[in-house]
């Protein structure tokens, strides 16, 4: 190779490699702040170190009823169980943007069908109502069985077990945001797993749960209750905790 030669190509080498470092510089799209916080998971199920423990089977002072008084639901065994007749319950705090983890069982003896079976339900913001039903061989419509938003949106799957086993709700939940004037800016939504399995991804939710009608919004807090329902049978629920959002 003649030494002019030479000198081409090693000036070529020297064009690219800026060429390559003026462009392609790693360190532009790394992104160091903010850092996320550090938190410990939980061992199993149990509630991570960041959450809100909401029950932890043995009391239920994070609970009220509607009036705002203390509640007659039963905790026994670790679980905390509808007392039929007594209305529902609802945390004393509030919540909007939130991680929930919360178990649930249906009574092992099966009495009723359709929704008469081991119905329950979890209302977020006291509003939007997660079905809670027993639909192990239990047909009932597909917008309100377990999974579902009742009335609005059929889960993806039925991923139920037996009556008498506890079943897992994972739920990662976005509030609504109303305009001053009471009208809707953006949509509630919300994605459920069930047992570990998705039963609804990222549902835009249509309004507030009607047992008649179409479901609409109407303008509340940034943060409510999480709702627990009392629909007449003995439902018990177990290891509920939440992360804001
Ligand atoms: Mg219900």
């Amino acid at each position: 190779m003649t030494p002019i030669k030479n000198h081409a190509i090693l000036l070529t080498l020297a064009v690219s490699t800026a060429l390559t470092f003026a462009q392609g510089d790693p360190a532009k799209t790394e992104v160091w702040t903010p850092v996320p916080p550090i938190v410990t998971p939980g061992s199993g199920t149990s509630a991570p170190s960041d959450a809100i423990v909401l029950f932890d089977g043995t009391n239920t002072a994070e609970w009220e009823n509607s009036k705002a008084e203390k509640i007659e639901w039963t905790v026994s065994d670790g679980a905390l169980t509808v007392k039929a007749g007594t209305g529902i319950i609802r945390t004393k705090r509030l919540f909007g943007d939130c991680q929930l983890h919360i178990e649930w069982r249906t009574p092992a003896v099966v009495s009723g069908d359709g929704q008469g079976r081991g119905n329950s339900g979890i209302f977020l913001q006291g509003k939007y109502e997660l079905q809670v039903l027993d639909n192990y061989e239990n047909v009932t419509y597909s917008n309100g069985q377990a999974g579902s938003l009742y009335k609005q949106a059929i889960p993806l799957v039925n991923v139920c077990l037996k009556p008498g086993e506890w079943q897992v709700y994972d739920v990662i939940y976005k509030a609504p945001v109303f305009n001053e004037d009471g009208s809707l800016k953006t949509p509630a939504f919300i994605t459920v797993l069930q047992n570990g399995v998705l039963v609804q991804n990222h549902y835009e939710l249509k309004g507030g749960t009607e047992y008649i009608g179409e479901p609409k919004y109407k303008k509340h807090g940034a943060k409510e209750a999480i709702v627990l329902q009392d629909h007449g049978n003995d439902v018990s629920y177990r290891n509920i905790w939440i992360r804001e959002l």
